[in-house]
């Protein structure tokens, strides 16, 4: 699922829509609960990210607002040639298009018509993610602190990658109480979870396998990140900071992977 550092290179990617005017639209999948009537005519005023949310805002009707989920993913284009999986085309008075390409059909469409209204945490990017906030967020919860970070009403944007990645940066055992940390042991999971993300940022994310990705690999649009990852898909290899072999646990029905000897 694409996590922050995916929604963020995408929505830098389609910035240049910003200023344009919806021309035509072509709703083709009768689960997206949004209208072509709703969107033609409407200038986007803006392109954003809140969470792993993307939002367009359109003048005077609200935001439309994509979900990827699982392989969901928009792509801007000139060109008409027919994109597999294609379930909504924005065409757009510059002479671009965005397909919203949807393979599995768990991706979601919607316009709110009163602005983005998502119950959402603070964006761990943003200037207001402190020390200070993320010792708040553990002091109150006995949850495991893997389990914390995925918590979008805390923090919004961190998914099962970087999750794992920021833990291990930080040295910390994914299954602690998150009320158990110590203060450097949040102070170091605050820096682990920042400049992994901004380290993902730089690369243009992280490409998951598969036939989806090929194409998107083909297309332009993959990043690089996956060739950084240190626990993420490791499981049985060695640790990059110990050697030991890295691990995989079930968390709520999620795997992590981490180092059972430099995480504790
Ligand atoms: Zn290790």
């Amino acid at each position: 699922m694409p996590e922050l550092p995916e929604v963020e290179t995408l929505v830098r990617r389609l910035t240049p829509i910003a200023g344009t005017r919806i021309a035509g639209a072509e709703i083709l999948d009768d689960r997206l609960t949004v209208t072509a009537e709703q969107l033609v005519g409407a200038s986007i005023r803006t392109v954003r990210r809140r969470g792993k949310y993307i939002v367009i805002g359109l003048d005077g009707r609200g935001d439309l607002i994509v979900h990827l989920r699982m392989s969901g993913r928009l792509r801007l284009d000139r060109s008409a040639d027919e994109i597999p999986y294609t379930r909504m085309i924005l065409r757009l008075d510059s002479g671009d298009c965005v397909y919203f390409v949807n393979p599995r059909r768990l991706g979601t469409v919607s316009l709110c018509p009163h602005g983005f209204d998502r119950e959402l945490g603070i964006e761990p990017i943003g200037p207001n993610f402190s020390v200070d906030v993320l010792a708040e967020f553990a002091a109150g919860s006995r949850t495991p602190i893997k389990q914390l970070l995925l918590d979008q009403r805390k923090i919004a944007g961190i998914g099962n990658i970087y999750a794992a990645e920021a833990l291990w940066r930080a040295g910390v055992d994914p299954r602690r109480p998150a009320n158990s940390l110590r203060a450097d042991e949040i102070a170091a999971l605050h820096a682990g979870i920042t400049s992994v993300l901004y380290d993902a940022i730089e690369q243009l994310g992280t490409t998951i396998g598969g036939s989806v990705s090929d194409y998107r690999r083909s297309a332009g649009e993959g990043g690089s990140f996956q060739n950084r990852l240190s626990v993420y898909g490791r499981d049985s290899e060695p640790c990059e900071r110990c050697g030991t072999s890295i691990e995989r646990v079930m968390q709520a029905g999620r795997s992590t992977c981490y180092c059972p000897a430099c995480q504790t």
